[in-house]
């Protein structure tokens, strides 16, 4: 159940997308990839459970959208209502209110939708702000 958003300067236009969450499984590898909403992609994702969300989010510091894992659980959830509800457990390192930060400057303001406080200002032209809006829901 990902929701994508717009984020776009009131002065110069510039605009920028996020997306998320989106529920990635681990691989006999470890890696990252992609769980399937509402269904499964593959038998593979459906043997191995929810691992986690991933989202991708903008850093207004940087001017970049990362690919980051946003909560991952101490064991991958069977059920999608269990990770969507939050009925497993978070590890660790992601039940802290700033696990997920910029990769490159550390930034924990991350933009996902609408941020709670003031808009960013715009990094393109340094005058307005990123007013964000959903543009649909999957
Ligand atoms: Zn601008
Ligand atoms: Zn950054």
């Amino acid at each position: 159940m990902a929701s994508c958003y717009l984020h776009k300067c009131d002065h110069c236009g510039y605009s920028v997308q996020t997306l998320g969450l989106n529920e990635f499984y681990r691989d006999a590898r470890g890696r990252r990839r992609p769980h399937g909403h509402p269904a499964p992609i593959s038998r593979e994702a459906e043997r191995s459970g929810i691992a986690g969300f991933s989202a991708n989010l903008y850093c207004p510091r940087c001017d970049r959208v990362y690919d980051l894992v946003v909560v991952e659980f101490e064991r991958p959830a069977a059920r999608s209502l269990d990770a969507w509800m939050g009925w497993v457990k978070p590890k660790e390192e992601y039940s802290r209110e700033d696990a997920v930060r910029c990769p490159d400057c550390g930034n924990a303001e991350l933009l996902l939708g609408p941020p709670e406080g003031k808009p960013p200002m715009c990094s393109r032209c340094g005058r307005g702000r990123l007013i964000s809006e959903e543009i649909w829901i999957s």
